[in-house]
C-alpha cells in the first residue's frame, strides 16, 4: 500500500544506487583476499628466510667443521667432527631439497638453484674426500680439499645472501603494492560508504516526507470526510431554503426517482404516491408536459443542461411556478444512463416578478399599460411589420379640456376623469386593440394587422364622439372632448419614437383645427414643423437678445363724435429676421404660442408700449389709450396682474389709458369663472379690457354679459365688404348693437374702404381701426399721422385730401 505510493522511477533509481555502491565492496572484498594471499606469500617467505638462515647457519657449522677437520686433531676428535660435518652436510642437503620442494615457484630462481647444485657439489665433494679425512689429510690435500671446499661455501654463502635478497626485495614489493592497493580499495570503499550512508540520508528523508504527507494526507481526507458531511447537511438545508428537490431517471426504468426534498416540497407522500411517467405528465398545467419531453430529449441529444419554467399540480392542490432543470446521467465510461436534475419552487418570485411588472409596466391610476408597455407593444408590432406585411396604427390622444378640469376642480377630480375616461376608451376598444396611458391626459391606442384605413377612422371618430359626451364626475358634469393624431404603421415611421412624433404632429394639427377631431400624419407636417421650429429658435434668440424686434402702432379713430380724432392706438409686435426679412405676426405669434415665449414676447412689447404712450403724453400729447395684445398663455401661465401694475408704476401711464385686448382662445381651456376671477383682477388696477376678434372663436353670447369686457372689437371678417352684402350689414348691425346694448364701447377692425367706414359710422360703432385710416407704423409715424389727421379734421377738405394722398394704399 505505501510502496505503491513511491513512484517507480524513484525504485530503479534507489536500485541502481544499491547496485551502485555494492561494486566498490565486491571490489573491496577481491582486493583483501588478494592482500591476504600476499599476506600468506610473505608468511611464507618469513619461513622460507628462517630456513635459509638455517641453511646458512648449517653451512657456518660446516665450515667450521671443516676447518677444525683440516686442522687434524686428534682422530677421536677427528672422528667427533667427520660425523658433525655429515650431519651438517645432510642437513644442509635436506634444507635446501626442503625448501625447493616447498617453494618450488618462489625459489625456482637461478641462485636457489646455484645453490642446490652446490650443496650437491659439496655433498659430492665431501664423500669424496671424506675417506682421507679419517685417515688424516696430507697437508696438500689439506689445502687443495680446503681451498677447493670452502670456496664452495663461500659461494654459497654468497648465492644465500642474493637469495635473501632477492626474497626481501620480493617481499617489499608485494607489500608494498598491497598497501597501494588496500588504499585504492579504502578510497573505494569510502566512496561506496558515503554513496550508502547520502542514499540511505535521502532514502529517510523521503520515507520521512511520505509519512508526513502521508499523514497529512489522511488528515485531510478526515477534515474532507468532515466538510463533505457538513456541506451535505448544508444542502440538504440549502435545497429546503431554496424550495430544491432532485429526481433522476435511469433509461429502462419505467419511473423516476424523487429525493425526500422533492416530496416535501411538491407536497406528495412517498408511500402512496410513485412517480411514473403517467403520474408525473398528470402534475404539469398546461403545456408544461410537452415543454419537459422537449427538453429531455434536447439534453439527451446534445448532453447541454437545460431549464424550463413550468407550472406544477402540488399535492395540496394548489399549482405552483417551478423551474425544472436537467442534465444527462453517464456512468463511469461516459455512456447515457439517463437523466437527473432539479425541481426548485419559484412561486414567490414569480408573484413578485408579477407585482413588479404590475409596477414597472401599469398605469398604477387608471390601470391601463404604461408607457413601458406602450413601447414592448409598439417594437412587438413593429418587428411583425418587418417580418411579415403586417399593417397598423397608432392613435395618440390628447383630452381638449383636462386641464380646465383639473384646475377648476382639482386633482382628485383629474384623476377621476382619467380614470372616467380611461374606461370608456377601453369599453369603446372592447379589448380589440391595445390601449394605454402615456402620461398626464395623453393616451395612445395600437391598432395592429389592420390593413382598412376606414376601421382606423371608424376607431378615431368613435372615441372623438365619446370623449366629447359630458361625463359626470362626483364634483359634477364635465365636458372635455379629445383630439387625435394617427401614424400608420409601417408607412409613418419603423420604430416607437417615430410613430409617436409623427402622430404628435397630427394631434397639434387636429387641435389646430379646432380640436375634438383627428388628423392623420402628412409628411409635409414634417417640413412645417422643421420650418417652425427654427422660426422658434430665432424667434426666442431676437428676444433674448432685443434684436429685430420693433412695435407697430396703429391709430384706432374715434368716429361717435362730429369730428373724427385719434382715440389710440393698437400696438402690433413686428420682427425682422435677419435672413427672411419681416415675418408677420400670423406665422410667428401661434410659434410663440406654442411654447412659453410669448410670456416674454408680450412682456416685452408690454413694457415697450406703454412705454412709449406714457412718453407722448409726457412730450404733452393728449390722453390716448394704448392697446396691447396679451396671449391666453400669459394669463395663465404667469402672473399678468403683478407685471401690469409694476409696468404701470414705473412708466406712470394713467390705468385707464392701457387696454389689454384679449381673444376668445382665453375660454379654451378654462371655466369661464376662472376667466371671470383674472379678469377682474386686471380690472382692479383701473386698465380697460376689450374683447378682440370678436366673433372668430367660439365665445358664448352668455360670456360678454357676465365678463367685464369694456371693448367689444369686431373682427374684420364682418366688415369686410360689408358695403355690397346686406345679410352682413345687419349682421355687423346686430353685433354693434349688442356691443352698445351691453355698455361697450364697439371697435370696427379693419375697415379699408370709406363705405365700411361710413356704415360703421352709421351702424353706431364707436371706433374704427383699419388701413382706410392708417396701416400699423413707427411710433413717430403713427405720432405724425396723428397730428396731421387731427390738423385736418379742422379742415374736411384737408381730410379728404390727406387721406387719398397717404392713406389709401390698399383700396388701390
Ligand atoms: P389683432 O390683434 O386683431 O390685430 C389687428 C390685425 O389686423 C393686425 O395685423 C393689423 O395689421 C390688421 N389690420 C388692421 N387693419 C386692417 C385692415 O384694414 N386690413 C387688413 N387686411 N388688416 C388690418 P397684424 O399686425 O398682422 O397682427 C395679426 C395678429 O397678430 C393680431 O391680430 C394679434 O392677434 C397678433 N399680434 C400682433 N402683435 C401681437 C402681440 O404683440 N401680442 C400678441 N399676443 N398678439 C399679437
Ligand atoms: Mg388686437
Ligand atoms: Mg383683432
Amino acid at each position: 500500500m505505501f510502496l505503491n505510493r513511491v513512484p517507480k522511477v524513484l525504485v530503479a533509481a534507489f536500485c541502481a544506487c544499491v547496485i551502485l555502491s555494492t561494486l566498490p565492496v565486491g571490489y573491496l572484498l577481491n582486493e583483501l583476499s588478494t592482500l591476504r594471499w600476499n599476506v600468506q606469500q610473505l608468511q611464507n617467505m618469513t619461513s622460507d628466510s628462517t630456513r635459509i638462515r638455517a641453511v646458512s647457519n648449517k653451512i657456518d657449522g660446516l665450515i667450521t667443521n671443516l676447518e677444525i677437520v683440516t686442522l687434524d686433531p686428534q682422530p677421536a676428535k677427528r672422528a667427533e667432527f667427520i660425523g658433525a660435518t655429515d650431519l651438517s652436510l645432510k642437513l644442509l642437503t635436506h634444507s635446501i631439497r626442503q625448501l625447493w620442494d616447498s617453494e618450488a615457484n618462489l625459489f625456482k630462481v637461478p641462485q636457489f638453484v646455484k645453490l642446490h647444485e652446490l650443496s650437491d657439489k659439496l655433498s659430492a665433494d665431501w664423500n669424496a674426500i671424506k675417506p682421507k679425512v679419517i685417515n688424516g689429510l696430507s697437508q696438500a690435500d689439506k689445502v687443495a680439499f680446503f681451498v677447493k671446499y670452502s670456496n664452495d661455501i663461500k659461494l654459497s654463502r654468497a648465492t644465500l645472501e642474493e637469495l635473501q635478497d632477492y626474497s626481501k626485495k620480493i617481499s617489499d614489493t608485494k607489500v608494498h603494492s598491497s598497501y597501494e592497493r588496500l588504499e585504492f580499495s579504502s578510497l573505494l570503499v569510502a566512496t561506496g560508504l558515503m554513496i550508502w550512508i547520502a542514499i540511505t540520508v535521502c532514502v529517510f528523508i523521503y520515507i520521512f516526507r511520505l509519512l508526513i504527507s502521508s499523514q497529512r494526507a489522511n488528515h485531510d481526507l478526515a477534515s474532507t470526510q468532515t466538510a463533505l458531511e457538513r456541506r451535505s447537511r448544508q444542502l440538504v438545508e440549502a435545497q429546503r431554503l431554496g424550495k430544491i428537490g432532485d429526481w433522476s431517471y435511469r433509461l429502462g426504468e419505467s419511473g423516476a426517482r424523487w429525493g425526500d426534498e422533492l416530496y416535501e416540497l411538491l407536497d406528495y407522500d412517498p408511500e402512496t404516491f410513485t412517480p411514473t411517467d403517467r403520474t408525473v405528465q398528470e402534475l404539469f398545467i398546461g403545456n408544461g408536459a410537452q415543454l419537459f419531453l422537449d427538453a429531455q430529449s434536447e439534453v439527451l441529444r446534445t448532453g447541454k443542461v437545460k431549464s424550463i419554467d413550468v407550472k406544477f399540480k402540488r399535492g395540496n392542490g394548489t399549482i405552483g411556478d417551478f423551474v425544472l432543470t436537467s442534465k444527462q446521467l453517464t456512468d463511469d465510461n461516459g455512456r447515457t444512463i439517463g437523466i437527473a436534475g432539479t425541481i426548485q419552487d419559484i412561486s414567490e418570485r414569480k408573484d413578485a416578478e408579477f407585482q413588479l411588472e404590475k409596477l414597472a409596466y401599469y398605469d398604477p391610476l387608471t390601470g391601463l399599460a404604461n408607457r413601458a408597455m406602450f413601447h414592448r407593444e409598439m417594437n412587438e408590432l413593429l418587428k411583425r411589420c418587418e417580418r411579415t406585411d403586417a399593417q397598423g396604427a397608432l392613435l395618440l390622444l390628447d383630452l381638449d379640456r383636462f386641464k380646465d378640469v383639473n384646475d377648476s376642480l382639482g386633482h382628485a377630480a383629474g384623476d377621476e376623469l382619467l380614470t372616467k375616461v380611461s374606461h370608456l376608451i377601453s369599453r369603446a376598444l372592447g379589448g380589440q386593440h391595445f390601449l394605454s396611458r402615456l402620461g398626464g391626459d395623453e393616451f395612445a391606442i395600437i391598432i395592429a394587422d389592420c390593413h382598412e384605413l376606414a376601421k382606423i377612422e371608424q376607431v378615431a371618430a368613435e372615441i372623438v364622439t365619446l370623449a366629447s359626451e359630458p361625463i359626470t364626475l362626483e364634483a359634477g358634469e364635465v365636458n372635455i372632448g379629445t383630439s387625435i393624431g394617427i401614424s400608420l404603421l409601417p408607412r409613418d415611421g419603423n420604430n416607437a419614437s417615430d410613430l409617436l412624433r409623427h402622430a404628435d404632429l397630427a394631434l397639434y394639427r387636429a387641435k389646430e383645427e379646432g380640436r375634438g377631431r383627428y388628423a392623420f400624419f402628412e409628411p409635409e407636417m414634417n417640413t412645417a414643423v422643421k420650418f417652425k421650429t427654427g422660426l422658434a429658435r430665432d424667434l426666442r434668440h431676437a428676444v433674448s437678445e432685443d434684436f429685430g424686434l420693433e412695435v407697430h402702432y396703429q391709430p384706432q379713430i374715434d368716429v361717435s363724435n362730429e369730428n373724427d380724432a385719434v382715440a389710440g392706438f393698437e400696438a402690433l409686435m413686428r420682427w425682422n429676421h435677419p435672413k427672411q426679412g419681416p415675418v408677420p405676426p400670423s406665422e410667428f405669434i401661434p410659434i410663440a404660442e406654442s411654447s412659453r415665449l410669448i410670456c416674454d414676447l408680450g412682456a416685452w412689447i408690454l413694457r415697450q408700449s406703454v412705454m412709449q404712450a406714457s412718453q407722448w403724453l409726457e412730450a404733452g400729447e393728449p390722453e390716448r389709450s394704448i392697446a396691447v395684445n396679451i396671449s391666453a398663455a400669459q394669463i395663465w401661465h404667469m402672473d399678468l396682474t403683478k407685471q401690469v401694475e409694476q409696468v404701470l408704476q414705473e412708466t406712470n401711464l394713467p390705468p385707464h389709458l392701457l387696454c389689454l385686448e384679449l381673444t376668445e382662445s382665453l375660454f379654451a381651456d378654462h371655466s369661464e369663472a376662472q376667466v371671470r376671477s383674472v379678469l377682474n383682477e386686471l380690472k382692479k388696477l383701473g386698465v380697460t379690457l376689450a374683447l378682440d376678434d370678436f366673433g372668430t372663436g367660439f365665445s358664448s353670447l352668455g360670456y360678454l354679459t357676465q365678463l367685464p369686457f369694456d371693448k367689444l372689437k369686431i373682427d374684420r371678417i364682418f366688415i369686410d365688404g360689408v358695403a355690397t352684402s346686406e345679410r352682413a350689414q345687419e349682421l355687423l348691425g346686430g353685433i354693434v348693437a349688442l356691443g352698445r346694448g351691453l355698455g361697450m364701447t364697439v371697435v370696427g377692425e379693419g375697415a379699408e374702404r370709406q363705405e365700411e367706414v361710413d356704415l360703421l359710422r352709421k351702424l353706431g360703432c364707436h371706433v374704427v381701426q383699419g388701413y382706410y385710416f392708417a396701416r400699423p407704423t413707427k411710433a413717430t409715424e403713427a405720432l405724425q399721422f396723428t397730428q396731421k389727421f387731427e390738423t385736418a379734421q379742422n379742415n374736411e377738405n384737408d381730410l379728404d385730401a390727406y387721406l387719398d394722398d397717404h392713406l389709401l394704399p390698399v383700396a388701390v
